[in-house]
């Protein structure tokens, strides 16, 4: 459908967990593929690598990838086994990465600026078959600021949200003084118990969120108060029920429940205050730019803290500016992608556990051949899963391929497709 003889048949921006497997899947389908990353493979996961996933190793990963590294020798961590995300990259996302770099056009090093349709500008050739048949015009830089523009009849964004965090203030918007003192906010994961240690022993953290990146710090910071009691921590949240996680009753994965459970007994201890219904009204600098005087509106008024350190865990957005001069309907809510989007809304469930993939049809934006897979499809939405996501793949190859039953995950694989060993020629 889409063959072109100067560029692969699909570019895939994000050469995370589920930009790898899109492209393993994309070769068991006989497409010549492209992965572009900005930095290495599984560059996200290896920045909160120290934090332990919630989902067993059997949720990771795909029927497609264990069996070709299990052929190729890799002996693969058991289904049970929740692995740190370090862990999961080095035993899975690596060595498929490895492989794969070897099949495909394979360009790391390179961040993905913004992507067009040549010779089209985003308000032209609305629904008309010219925006299908102009290429995809992709705008790359390396970290030397060297750019170079590639083409491409399909693209898939999986570049996630992780690069992208939210702000801190109030409504979502910068505080007054956020800006200013962005690069002293930790707005990712940060190993308080081990490598960061320094930097949090015996000092007071405001902790801002309450999701599970906020559970994993403040158990963290706790972990340290045994060790130097005069650690503190202060725990904002919006929340204001009887804990500051609600945890899912009966949860199955039980490394969720318990980091839950762990951070909700955490305010028992003397070194943590939970805010509750609160949120950053204002920062600024104090002691001579050490220390943070950060204002806080709660239930009960106004109230200073002062800290010195903030991790703002407020969640991340998807980076819409690669796709800014496209014809992506976004999610006003969550800014995902309008047809997903609509179909997360409407499930309502606060479990992603209970969540799968909302079918092919949701994967389609008004710009042909343009799909937003993994965590960015989620938008601002937190509940996405590996699992999903795998989910999405094969869904959006059922799209591409136009066989509606095609399941690569589901034995026995139609035999047309080619079997792992053979498929992709080496381009090395
Ligand atoms: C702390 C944490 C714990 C999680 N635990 C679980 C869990 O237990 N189970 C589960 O199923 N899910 C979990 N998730 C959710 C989700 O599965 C992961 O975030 C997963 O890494 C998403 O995979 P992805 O491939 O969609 O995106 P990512 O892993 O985020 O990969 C995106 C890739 O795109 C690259 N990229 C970004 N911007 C650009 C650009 N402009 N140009 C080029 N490349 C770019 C990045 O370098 C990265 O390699 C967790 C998420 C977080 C943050």
């Amino acid at each position: 459908m889409f063959r072109s003889s100067t560029s692969p048949d699909i570019t895939i921006l994000g050469a995370g967990p589920i930009g790898l497997e899109a492209a393993l899947y994309a070769l068991h389908c006989g497409y010549s593929v492209r992965v572009v990353d900005q930095a290495e493979p599984g560059h996200h996961l290896d920045q909160w690598g120290f934090v332990r996933l919630f989902s067993p190793f059997s949720m990771n990963h795909t029927p497609l990838g264990s069996k070709l590294l299990t052929s190729l020798g890799h002996r693969l961590p058991p289904d049970r086994a929740y692995l740190t995300g370090r862990e999961h990259r080095e035993a899975y996302v690596l060595p498929l990465a490895e492989w794969l770099s070897r099949r495909v056009e394979w360009l790391m090093g390179r961040r993905v600026v913004a992507v067009s349709r040549e010779g089209l500008l985003k308000g032209e050739a609305l629904g008309r078959p010219e925006r299908a048949e102009a290429p995809f015009r992709i705008l790359l830089e390396d970290e030397t600021g060297r750019e170079q523009v590639v083409h491409s009849p399909v693209v898939i964004d999986a570049t996630g949200s992780y690069s992208n965090p939210n702000w801190l203030g109030d409504g979502g918007i910068p505080a007054p003084g956020e800006r200013a003192l962005r690069n002293r906010i930790h707005y990712h994961l940060v190993d308080i118990a081990g490598q960061e240690k320094k930097r949090f022993l015996g000092k007071t953290t405001l902790v801002v969120g309450n999701g599970y990146s906020a559970a994993t710090s403040i158990v963290a910071l706790s972990r340290l108060m045994e060790k130097e009691p005069r650690t503190r921590a202060v725990w904002l949240t919006r929340t204001t029920g009887q804990v500051p996680i609600l945890p899912i009753e009966n949860d199955p994965l039980e490394e969720r429940a318990r980091i839950t459970r762990q951070a909700n007994q955490c305010v028992q201890q003397p070194g943590v205050r939970w805010i509750p219904g609160g949120m950053v009204h204002a920062l600024q600098a104090s002691r001579g730019g050490r220390k943070f005087l950060v204002e806080i509106a709660t239930t009960k008024g106004m109230e200073t803290v002062e800290v010195d350190q903030i991790l703002a865990q407020v969640g991340y957005s998807p980076d819409h500016r690669i796709y800014r001069e496209l014809q992506v309907h976004e999610c006003f809510a969550s800014l995902g992608p309008m047809k997903l989007a609509a179909a997360l809304l409407s499930d309502g469930s606060t479990d992603c556990l209970t969540q799968s993939s909302a079918g092919p049809e949701t994967l389609k934006n008004p710009e042909p051949n343009f799909f937003i897979l993994g965590m960015k499809s989620y938008g601002r939405n937190s509940h996405f899963l590996l699992r999903v996501g795998f989910e999405q793949i094969r869904d959006l190859f059922q799209l591409l391929t136009g066989e509606a039953q095609l399941n690569l995950y589901q034995e026995p694989v139609p035999t047309h497709f080619a079997p792992v060993q053979t498929i992709g020629k080496s381009c090395s």
